[in-house]
């Protein structure tokens, strides 16, 4: 079927994400990595025996089942492993958005299900660099991703 309501390839770029965000309920073995946008920085639980990290939050590090885990900060950079862009407006006005899965630059298994944002459509592709951006909703700070080495916008918006 043709019509109307084809997705336009070729667009300049894509939206923020959803229009609606459905929040994660915050307890205390996550609200560190909901809340670690705050001060702009990306954080995941890193064992202190094996020196892996972990995500998502659990209790147990799940490579050695020895060590402590706690929170620590990381580069915020990584690649994007796999991606699709929803074209359904889910909600009337959603625009289209990309959904990524992004692998973080120092552990590869460690992978976010996010969206790519401040990226043309045309420009997505596979294993791209992107860096992490942060998105307050209430008392969470999403982590998005954009492509990396870009300038970031400033305060005023320009
Ligand atoms: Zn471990």
């Amino acid at each position: 079927m043709h019509g109307a309501a084809e997705p336009e390839l070729g667009r300049p770029g894509l939206g923020r994400g959803p229009a609606v965000r459905v929040l994660p309920r915050l307890d205390d073995a996550n609200r560190f990595f909901w809340t670690s946008g705050a001060d702009g920085v990306l954080r995941f639980l890193r064992c202190d025996t094996c020196r892996c990290y972990v995500h998502p939050p659990g209790p147990v590090c799940p490579y050695c089942l020895r060590g402590e885990l706690l929170p620590e900060a990381v580069s915020g950079r990584g690649t994007l492993h796999s991606f699709t862009v929803n074209y359904q407006p889910w909600i009337p006005g959603d625009g289209p958005y990309a959904i990524g899965l992004v692998a973080i630059a120092e552990q590869d298994d460690v992978r976010l299900m996010t969206n790519v944002v401040d990226c043309p459509e045309q420009a997505l592709e596979v294993e791209m660099a992107v860096e992490v951006t942060f998105e307050q909703v209430e008392d969470v700070w999403l982590p998005l991703f954009r492509p990396a080495g870009r300038p970031r916008p400033t305060a005023a918006g320009a």
